[in-house]
């Protein structure tokens, strides 16, 4: 009864934690935030400078002892101190206005999948020191799969594939649970890096993340499009040292990232060859869903389609998909419950 009470006036929250965005979806309202997973910190003394947008545009244009880290770039928590303060800021940035009498908000986090029970503590503790009344973790495959509104519950495969900054999820999940399942360390920002790297050995230009990020967004394909299309590419000449600017197209960037993306191709297919047939022939039926960043890629959905002779969709804003997927969570608990993990913190 107090519970039920307790629920009309607090605004439980979900979270997606993600390794390059961190999103807040609040109960009753959506998406309220969404800022980069990146804190600033000054290395001499310790100190936290910025977190999120502000911090991510401090990358790469700081003196060297302020460095921007991205506590879960790996999609491990690296730094757990960092993670809590960053969660913690996040949190309350969107209980700002909140009444002081109103009860303090449940929350479910979405974490990758397979993160160590040491890591599952971490984020339970830094969401309970951010004033959380409950802690709920869901693993950000059934999270993704949850918001594309795939029926995870039922006895039947639902094959996702997130591709995130960080890391790349493939997932076959039947019953609430997840039945096979690959996680990579090559997603988007590998593909960032790819296009550095490129611009490097065939052009001589040095090319920062962010504006390999930028080029990648604008023209990056996985598979030839119809249009073609061009962008600058602006760094500095390793040989004079001075600016330089060169058109590239799209195959360009399509060569550059070819590997990273046959890498997420390969591991579809091996979590495909795992999945039990009954489940594969429901994955037949149904397509494979992309989401994430990544997924966001021209192309890719087709790429994919073709090399696992399967019908690939896109999900709707596949950069929101984990975050509305915590929020049906939070907004449904009592018939959700079964797709948590299991807490460690009352054990
Ligand atoms: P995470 O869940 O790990 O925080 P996101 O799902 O937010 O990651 O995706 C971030 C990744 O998606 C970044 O690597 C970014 O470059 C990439 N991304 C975002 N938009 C696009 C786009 N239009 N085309 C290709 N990649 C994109
Ligand atoms: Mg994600």
């Amino acid at each position: 009864m107090i519970k039920r009470f307790l629920g009309i006036f607090s605004q439980d929250i979900g979270i997606d934690l993600g390794t390059a965005n961190t999103l807040v979806y609040v109960g009753g309202k959506g998406i309220v935030l969404n800022e980069p997973s990146v804190v600033a910190i000054n290395q001499k003394t310790k100190q936290i400078l910025a977190i999120g947008e502000e911090a991510k545009a401090m990358v790469g244009r700081t003196p060297s002892y302020i460095v921007a880290i991205r506590p879960l770039a790996d999609g491990v928590i690296s730094d757990f101190e960092v993670t809590e303060q960053m969660l913690k800021y996040f949190i309350r940035k969107t209980q700002i206005g909140r009444f002081s009498f109103t009860p303090r908000p449940r929350i479910v986090v979405g974490v990758p999948y397979g993160v160590t029970e040491v890591e599952r503590r971490a984020v339970e503790e830094a969401a309970v020191n951010a004033g959380a009344r409950e802690v709920y973790l869901i693993e950000e495959p059934l999270a993704a799969a949850i918001g594309a509104r795939m029926p995870v519950q039922e006895a039947s495969g639902n094959m996702i594939v997130d591709i995130g900054g960080g890391t790349t999820e493939v997932a076959v999940i039947s019953l609430g649970g997840v039945v096979a399942s690959r996680s990579l360390r090559i997603a988007g920002d590998e593909m960032n890096e790819d296009i550095v790297d490129f611009a490097r050995s065939q052009f001589n230009l040095s090319l920062g993340l962010k504006t390999a990020e930028e080029i990648k967004i604008a023209i990056g394909s996985a598979l030839e499009q119809d249009e073609k299309l061009t962008y600058p590419m602006r760094g500095r000449d390793l040989v004079s040292g001075l600016p330089k600017e060169i058109i590239v197209d799209d195959e360009v960037v399509r060569k550059a990232i070819s590997k990273s993306v046959k890498v997420v191709i390969d591991a579809v297919r091996a979590t495909i060859e795992e999945a039990p047939p009954e489940l594969v022939a429901d994955i037949i039926g149904r397509g494979i869903i992309l989401a994430g960043g990544g997924a966001l890629l021209r192309g890719l959905d087709q790429l994919l389609s073709r090399e696992t002779q399967t019908k690939v969709h896109v999900a709707d804003d596949p950069l929101s998909c984990v975050a509305r997927g915590t929020g049906i969570v939070i907004e449904d608990l009592d018939n959700l419950r079964d797709v948590l993990l299991a807490s460690t913190l009352s054990s």
